[in-house]
């Protein structure tokens, strides 16, 4: 016997709420229903993963369902909020019970960490795509925009940069050292900052989680702040695994400034708020690195290695 929809959602995705004060009402009714606690805002965002454009299509279930959960967590990173629920609106080709067992695994795992509950979501047939919708908390106002970034601000990223895309590249090519592990598994399985973007709340003026590129995503902080910024090739970090993949300095850099799929954060801080960055480095679980800092006039400066500045264009991911 074929397995049927409902047992899909019954077997794959129904699992007992942890937020039972917040989650009043879960799968099985035709909507969720949740209750903010006293005090908060609630959050939203929603991300897709298609076969074949933003993972390859040979990518193992487990990590599909950790990589869907994960870029939206990053999301809610990026706002300085609290996850608490989320929705999954799985398109699938057939109903395949290992890659189901496998896909949901993987999902769970991430969302086990966060105390994250499966409220609800809808299963139908058609090309692979997962689509999650993540709902979480802030407390009023105390979201990180991207809006804020003032003239003077310092800038920060979370984490080294590059990795994911290298581990693309190095997917493509069809090598698979186990030098390159540490790259490719930063692809498939990125570690949302979402207890920095938390601590964040108060400390940084403006934030993004960079998904397509750094230059591609710092330039929505610029442009949505209407400032510019200066950086420094120098100062971007740059794992061992990436120095040591044997990609040349040129293409190194190259992934670091332009490529996505890391989900690390790049945020401001005010200089007035140095003091409070410093005293949080200690207690965090990433490094943070300055890179540069906000200028007034538009647009992105590199100083290169040898000092010179040039202008540099964002040139992330763009779906059209
Ligand atoms: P409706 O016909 O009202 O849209 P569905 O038959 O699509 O309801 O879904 C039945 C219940 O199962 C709903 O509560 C829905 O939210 C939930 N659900 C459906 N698909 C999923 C899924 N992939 N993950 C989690 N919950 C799901
Ligand atoms: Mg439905």
């Amino acid at each position: 016997m074929p397995i049927t929809e409902f047992d899909i959602i019954a077997r794959f995705f129904t699992r007992k709420a942890t937020r039972t004060q917040e989650v009043v009402l879960s799968i099985g009714d035709d909507a969720a229903v949740v209750r903010s606690p006293a005090g908060y805002d609630t959050v939203i965002a929603i991300d897709t993963l298609n076969a074949g454009i933003h993972f390859p299509h040979d990518t193992a279930p487990a990590d599909i369902g950790y990589k869907a959960l994960a870029v939206n967590l990053s999301d809610m990173a990026a706002m300085g909020a609290i996850p608490a629920w989320f929705t999954l609106a799985l398109s699938l080709p057939d109903a395949d019970e290992t890659w189901l067992a496998q896909f949901s695994d993987g999902m769970f795992t991430l969302a086990n960490q966060y105390q994250l509950d499966l409220i609800g979501g809808d299963t139908t047939r058609g090309p692979l795509s997962v689509t999650i919708q993540i709902g979480g908390w802030v407390k009023p106002d105390q979201y990180l925009p991207r809006a804020g970034a003032h003239f003077g601000d310092r800038v920060y990223v979370s984490g080294t940069l590059g990795d994911a895309a290298a581990g693309l590249s190095f997917l493509q090519q069809h090598r698979h050292d186990n030098i390159l592990q540490p790259l490719i598994t930063r692809l498939h399985r990125p570690m949302p900052r979402v207890e920095l973007g938390q601590k964040l709340v108060t400390v940084a003026n403006a934030c993004i989680d960079i998904s397509d590129g750094l230059t591609a995503d710092l330039g929505h902080i610029l442009r949505a702040s209407g400032v510019g910024a200066r950086i420094r090739q120098s100062a971007i970090p740059i794992s061992s695994a990436l120095r040591e993949s044997g990609f040349d300095p040129a293409a190194i850099l190259q992934h670091a400034l332009h490529g996505g799929d890391d989900y690390e954060l790049c945020f401001t801080v005010p200089t007035a708020k140095l003091q409070q960055l410093e005293s949080l480095r200690n207690k965090l679980d990433c490094p943070i690195t300055e890179i540069g800092e906000i200028t007034q006039t538009p647009g992105l400066q590199l100083v290169s290695a040898s000092g010179d500045e040039i202008s540099i264009m964002p040139q992330g991911f763009q779906h059209f």
